[in-house]
């Protein structure tokens, strides 16, 4: 097994794999930048490294980060999401340089990274895709004649996006017309790739995952999946485990399904099947993410597997150890991630410092978090605090433990999403389980929560009421 990894992360993440690595024995080293010199990760790895320039750019150095990996006589590097990650090039660094990633071979993040190319590869295959251009748009009449062949609405997708970026709905020939250059400089500006592709985009469908894992010795099994479907602006903000709306008959397909997709791209290691799933239960391939999702904490709770654990023996060489057939899922989850940003704002990104911090706690409660009384939220990051996990034998306990849990949270000084999600919990909808993709968008009334004065705030406008009053 290996003596250390060093950790290519940050936040929250870096301190889940910590915790994974404190577990098995393993001694576990970070890197940060001057932005995150107090961030709480730093304080709970072994060994941690300074590295230049911050706030990002330190974070998505191969090179440097592969350098300090030898330096320091890591054995491996895990990635984490985002940052390095899904880069194909980082992965062949690694195996260049015999450290080991710890994550899928560079080829197979290669062939998923493009959106285009993956879904090419699975209509190679037979696997279903969401009906739409053959290959990459090339120009706007192109655009519109897929428009009409598809039938609006449609959308529009970079082949180099991610995370709910550069996609565009087009409800007419019109939209499609107007987001098509749009979309194609946004993609080539943020995604170095000016590639579009156009697919018909479904109503009210659900966004669920399937979990796989493999290993080198040919095993791969699936870990059950996940409803990712309550986004904003397609960004998963509450994901649950298992589906409520998926029969056992279809769970097994879906779960087959994904199992196949992993080994004809002979993959290894920790990986995840998107698919989109409309209200007829018809399932279609939409992208598979070929690393630790935000969300693996619900399939933790459903399924007892510690995936970090897993990611580890796998790269190391060991057998995966469970068989399907050993996989069993018990019970509910429910994951809120908590944001630094203020919903009743445009969900404008929050930081500051935080000057109150109580974490919820009892049985079925999880926090996968990164933040403390004190620390400042920093401007440049990803404004993802924490990450709230529960479970409960039903969905009704998973909800009301959800709400309860939500209820004794107390972040101050800053604004965080906690208000809105607790609107989301406790909406008849929600409880009912009675929710689809398009959910955040038609329960606007949700934004209409009373803001709860923060009592610390009511001090100080009292205190300065009076020293107005009195002229102080
Ligand atoms: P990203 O990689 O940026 O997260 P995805 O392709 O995974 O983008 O899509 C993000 C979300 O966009 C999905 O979860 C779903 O809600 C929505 N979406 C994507 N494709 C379609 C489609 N064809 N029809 C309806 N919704 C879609």
């Amino acid at each position: 097994m290996f003596k250390k990894i060093l950790i290519a992360n940050r936040g929250e993440i870096a301190t889940r794999i910590i915790r994974a690595c404190k577990e098995m024995g393993i001694k576990s080293a970070v890197i940060y930048t001057e932005e995150d010199s107090t961030a709480l990760y730093i304080k709970k790895a072994d060994e941690a490294y300074l590295v230049t320039p911050g706030p990002i750019e330190a974070y998505l150095n191969i090179h440097r980060i592969v350098d300090i990996a030898q330096k320091i006589r890591a054995d491996a590097i895990h990635p984490g999401y985002g940052f390095v990650s899904e880069n194909p090039k980082m992965a062949e660094l690694c195996e260049k340089r015999g450290i080991v990633f710890i994550g899928p071979p560079s080829s197979a993040i290669e062939l998923m990274g493009n959106k285009l190319k993956a879904r090419e590869f699975m209509k190679e295959h037979n696997i279903p895709v969401v009906y739409g251009s053959d290959g990459p748009v090339e120009n706007e009449k192109d655009a519109v004649k897929w428009g009409k062949m598809i039938g609006f609405p449609v959308i529009l997708k970079a082949s180099g996006g991610g995370g709910g970026r550069g996609l565009r709905i087009a409800k007419n020939e019109n939209e499609l017309k107007r987001y098509y250059s749009l979309a194609k400089s946004e993609a080539a500006k943020f995604f170095d790739n000016p590639e579009i592709f156009i697919e018909k985009y479904i109503t009210k469908p659900h966004h669920i995952e399937v979990q796989v894992l493999g290993d080198h010795h040919g095993n791969v099994i699936h870990l059950g999946e996940r409803d990712c479907s309550i986004q904003r602006r397609h960004q998963k903000v509450i994901e649950i485990a298992p589906s409520l709306v998926l029969s056992d008959k279809k769970r097994k397909e879906l779960g087959a399904l994904a199992v196949k997709i992993a080994k004809l791209v002979h993959y290894i290691n920790a990986g995840t099947m998107e698919f989109i799933v409309d209200s007829n239960m018809r399932y279609y391939f939409m992208e598979m993410n070929t690393r630790l999702q935000v969300e693996h904490p619900v399939t933790e709770s459903v399924t007892g597997i510690d995936i970090v654990k897993k990611q580890i023996e796998i790269a190391a060489g060991l057998e995966l150890g469970i068989k399907q057939k050993d996989v069993k899922i018990k019970g509910n989850a429910i994951e809120c991630r908590l944001i630094a940003e203020d919903p009743q704002n445009a969900f404008l990104p929050n930081g500051g410092r935080i000057t109150a911090y109580y974490s919820p706690g009892g049985i079925g409660v999880r926090i996968d978090g990164a933040v403390y009384k004190d620390y400042v939220v920093p401007d440049y990051y990803d404004p993802l605090l924490l990450k709230l996990t529960v479970m409960g034998g039903t969905w009704e306990e998973a909800v009301n433990r959800m709400r309860r849990a939500l209820d004794e949270f107390v972040i101050r000084g800053i604004k965080t999403n906690i208000p809105y999600l607790q609107a989301i919990v406790n909406s008849e909808d929600f409880k009912k389980g009675y929710f689809d993709t398009e959910f955040i968008n038609e329960h606007p009334e949700l934004m209409d929560y009373a803001n709860r004065v923060d009592p610390a705030d009511l001090v100080i406008a009292i205190a300065s009421a009076i020293a107005m009053h009195e002229g102080l």
